[in-house]
């Protein structure tokens, strides 16, 4: 298999995030994605390849994501030291957002402080946003359309090893330590390069709100995801089982919320009732946003995944007999995501 790696990747780098009400460091850190390549240095599974400085980066982002948020982006950091030279020295968070509510705050007057631009384009301040994180996400993007381009070049198995995370950002925002979705720049690539039908298994602990939005009334990308209960589990407001997909795309997304605390036994049929929904929809192509905060050991989530487990998820995922995108998305057990992450990769079999 393919494995693209994002070299940029370590320059997003956040300091601290806001979390249940106090700032602490950041969970997502680029030790992470050292713990992968330390792995896959041990246990060659892939090539391991960077892509090429792809032009058409920007036009594959721009098939998932509004102009105006990735004009935001392209700029944010700039704007934010422009906004008070000392902006330099910290990263910039949310703090003040446009609440939707009938005869509530408005959305239609692009504001022109940054802090409010910032609360617009972004749902949580979880989020750091500092001066290289554009060109990390951005080299994200390019190792998930490497990986798709891969894919319809006739690989089995591509993946974007890359940070930060992506699921969790839409059409037109980030957050949940996302900025643009990864998953869905591969699944509108393999579209466009031809596939008719694509879909989406997303296997981390928090639901794929990002991507579900962008696909949410398509009946060409079905959507599919396995995830903590949002009654109980981040990102709170989407992610029940009655999101079933709109207008076009009606029935053609899953959700399955699972308990804090779910064990792998009950996980698994979740995933071989995904996978049965997945063969149904009969794609050309699968994308697997690959979270491992699933593994008991996540310092943020709830489920009891082990190691050895992950094995299975590689199995499972391989005899979908699909050609497969991954993109990394979350584990913040950093020391054992690089173990769990080629176990997955290892369970693919090739
Ligand atoms: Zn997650």
């Amino acid at each position: 298999m393919k494995i693209f790696h994002n070299t940029h990747h370590a320059q997003h780098a956040g300091r601290q995030e806001m979390f249940r009400g106090r700032l602490v460091d950041c969970h997502e850190v680029p030790d992470r994605l050292r713990y992968v390549l330390d792995e896959l240095q041990r246990r060659p599974v892939g090539q391991l390849l960077t892509p090429d400085a792809a032009a058409d980066v920007d036009a594959a982002t721009a098939r998932v994501h509004a102009p105006d948020y990735l004009a935001f982006l392209a700029r944010a950091w700039d704007d934010w030291v422009a906004l008070d030279p000392a902006n330099a020295a910290v990263d910039a968070l949310p703090s003040v957002w446009p609440l939707a509510s009938k005869h509530g705050f408005r959305t239609d007057v692009p504001p022109l402080n940054f802090a409010a631009r910032l609360g617009q384009f972004a749902f949580d301040s979880g989020t750091p946003l500092m001066a290289g994180s554009w060109a990390a996400a951005r080299g994200g993007a390019a190792c998930a359309l490497a990986a798709a381009q891969a894919v319809l070049g006739g690989e089995r198995f591509a993946m974007a090893l890359t940070r930060p995370p992506g699921h969790h950002a839409g059409p037109n925002y980030m957050g949940g330590y996302c900025f643009i979705n990864n998953a869905a720049v591969a699944a509108q690539a393999l579209r466009d390069g031809g596939l008719q039908r694509v879909a989406v298994l997303d296997v981390d602990y928090h639901h794929g709100n990002g991507t579900q939005t962008i696909f949410y009334e398509r009946n060409d990308v079905f959507t599919a995801s396995i995830q903590g209960d949002p009654r109980t589990e981040y990102p709170f407001f989407l992610g029940h089982a009655d999101e079933r997909g709109a207008e076009a795309g009606e029935g053609f997304n899953l959700n399955l919320p699972l308990p804090r605390g779910t064990g792998f036994e009950v996980w698994w049929a979740a995933l071989q009732t995904a996978m049965q929904a997945v063969s149904d929809f009969a794609p050309q192509a699968l994308v697997v946003p690959l979270g491992l905060d699933t593994f008991e050991g996540d310092p943020i989530s709830g489920f009891k995944l082990r190691s050895a487990d992950y094995l299975q998820v590689g199995r499972a995922i391989a005899q979908l007999g699909l050609p497969t995108v991954l993109t990394l998305e979350g584990g913040y057990a950093a020391a054992d995501l690089g173990v769990n992450t080629v176990n997955v990769l290892e369970g693919l079999g090739r």
